[in-house]
């Protein structure tokens, strides 16, 4: 008793510790697992789609657990997902370095308090060496689809193999064809045949950022100068001396816009909307502190949390009515409402929306980037693209050599666009026209045996995306267990598990600033919050930390359905 009281303690102060390992009974059943594998029992197969920080998550669990019977299928030619493919100058993470890294494998000599994206990929390239996961990986493999087989309980998936290997940054084209209708699966020229492959079990790590946006503008084909997205920067492109528009003001131009600046001749951002942006506290490390956050793990564990419950507070800011949100909101205007002059007005700095309600972005160099002679901000929409630059609403014609779009990701179309057919040849897109939705943002019913990592309503607005998915790979591990210690043959979400579930996730967004009047990548077309999670990280962590058999529809290898 005494021993798990330490551990429940532990667990309150340090919450970004996989939590069914770090109970008793959650101890007790991974030996059992694991002593069952060493004696040979079967493990199944195991799909695991994209090789980002959940596909790599997933895979390590696994192995911790003695699982060595999966398969991570990843389309680009090396790992890291995101933070392979932004590249743009200036890209880092806004959740500091020490809580960005999973609390099973702690990067102990981050160089600085924020991350930049090359030492982020570093970390997740060299779990994959000190793990030995690459064996297990299959680059330039894109799965196309999956089908559910029934009457076997396993998943045909797809899969897509370029002839000319490519990198995440060479398929923007393909996103631009999808958002004209057209089917780029088909439309690919250099594509050798589909191959077949199956898994008794399919877990998806395919990310909510990974398709870029590019709005249809009018006469985009028509511009001869050169355009790209952030997520696909061109490097060999030079910037110096030319007259950039940026398109899309979000959290990546933030970054790359301030770095842009100094460089180009001109630099004229099309902004919509306009963001909340607090200063960054972000420095390196000094040598002493680096040499105590290696050598000494509580320092480094208790420096970790201290930033989990920082972030973990502000989430007050995403309720409906707060009243910090309200004096954030007064305070911001009266402080940056000073910049505003005839060149940079008051609708060019301050937002007309709660604090909160779109992602709140942390930079020193914004401000002082919009203050510059060779930057100007166009508040009035884009009506055009012409062969030269672009044109506003108001007819104004601005000439342009390079326009850079920082418009974000196809965020809530999840899963797209793999084909994922389910049991009675249900179509996943089918099941969610009206908005993705998933128990625990993890399962879809109908589809069995089949998971999702970073799923629907499983974002954040303000702390680390890399917990929330270390709670749904240990919730998941949980669920693979009882293939190993059951002899299971597929399991699936009880239809009233959704919708109560479905009905938690309405009430508790109608109660946060995302319902409100504003725009954001949170919400479908039709209003809907389907990314975020409505609520603190740590009532996540809870409701994943037990498996719930009443929440599941078990099928045993006897074909005897067990409704528990
Ligand atoms: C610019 C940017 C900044 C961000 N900053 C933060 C931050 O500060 N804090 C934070 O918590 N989160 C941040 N995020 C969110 C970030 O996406 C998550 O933290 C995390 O990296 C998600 O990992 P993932 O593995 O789920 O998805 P991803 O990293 O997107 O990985 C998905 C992988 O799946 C592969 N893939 C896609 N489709 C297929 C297919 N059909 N077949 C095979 N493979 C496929 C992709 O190539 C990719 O490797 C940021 C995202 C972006 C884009």
């Amino acid at each position: 008793m005494a021993l798990d009281f330490r551990s429940n303690l532990h667990d309150l102060l340090f919450p970004t510790s996989h939590a069914e390992s770090s109970t008793r009974a959650g101890r007790a059943k991974d030996a059992g697992v694991r002593r069952l594998i060493s004696e040979g029992a079967n493990t199944p197969r195991i799909a695991i789609l994209g090789a980002g920080a959940a596909g790599i998550c997933m895979a390590l669990q696994l192995l911790e657990q003695g699982i060595t019977s999966f398969t991570i299928y990843e389309k680009a030619k090396g790992v890291g997902g995101t933070w392979r493919a932004n590249t743009y100058p200036g890209a880092a993470c806004d959740v500091p370095s020490h809580l960005y890294s999973f609390s099973f494998a702690p990067k102990v000599n981050w160089t600085r308090k924020f991350p930049e994206q090359p030492e982020i990929l570093s970390y997740f390239e060299s779990l994959v060496t000190d793990h030995n996961l690459a064996p297990h990986i299959e680059f330039n493999t894109e799965v196309t689809s999956a089908t559910w087989d029934e009457a076997l309980s396993l998943w045909r998936l797809e899969l897509l193999r370029p002839a000319d290997a490519i990198d995440v940054g060479e398929d923007v084209g393909e996103d631009l064809r999808e958002e004209d209708g057209e089917d780029v699966g088909e439309s690919e020229p250099q594509r050798t045949p589909t191959e077949q492959v199956e898994a008794e079990i399919v877990v998806s790590g395919l990310g909510q950022l990974n398709r870029p946006s590019i709005p249809n503008i009018e006469g985009l084909e028509t511009f001869e100068g050169t355009t790209f997205h952030s997520a696909r920067w061109e490097h060999d492109h030079d910037l110096t001396g030319e007259r950039v528009g940026v398109i899309g003001i979000g959290a990546s131009a933030i970054q790359f816009v301030p770095q842009v600046a100094p460089q180009v001749a001109d630099l004229t951002l099309f902004q919509r909307s306009v963001n909340y942006v607090a200063p960054k506290p972000d420095r390196a490390f000094k040598g002493w502190e680096q040499w105590v956050l290696r050598h000494v793990p509580g320092v480094r564990e208790a420096y970790r949390s201290s930033i989990y419950w920082r972030f973990e507070f502000r989430f007050r800011l995403m309720k409906k009515g707060s009243r910090l949100g309200r004096l954030l909101q007064k305070k911001f205007g009266e402080q940056i409402s000073s910049l505003a002059s005839p060149k940079l007005p008051l609708e060019a700095l301050v937002p007309d929306y709660t604090p909160g309600c779109r992602r709140i972005l942390i930079a020193n160099d914004w401000y002082p980037t919009l203050l510059r002679p060779n930057t100007r901000v166009i508040t009035e929409g884009v009506s055009r693209i012409t062969q030269t630059g672009i044109q506003t609403d108001s007819g104004e014609k601005i000439d342009l050599d390079t326009i850079i779009f920082g418009t974000g990701f196809q965020a809530t179309e999840f899963l797209a666009p793999l084909r994922i057919t389910g049991r009675d040849g249900q179509e996943l897109s089918e099941v969610w026209r009206d908005g993705a939705r998933a128990f625990l943002g993890v399962a879809v019913g109908g589809f069995p045996n089949f998971f999702i990592l970073y799923g629907p309503n499983t974002n954040l607005g303000h702390n680390s995306i890399l917990f929330m998915i270390e709670q749904q790979v240990g919730y998941i591990r949980q669920i693979i267990d009882e293939f190993v210690l059951r002899g299971i043959s597929s399991i699936e979400v009880q239809d009233t598990a959704m919708d109560t579930f479905d009905s938690e996730i309405s009430r508790a967004t109608a109660q946060t600033v995302w319902a409100e009047d504003c725009s954001s990548w949170y919400k479908n077309s039709s209003g809907r919050v389907t990314n975020n999670w409505p609520d603190y990280t740590v009532k996540y962590k809870q409701r994943l930390a037990h498996l719930d058999p009443r929440d599941w529809l078990v099928r045993t290898a006897s074909q005897a359905v067990d409704h528990e």
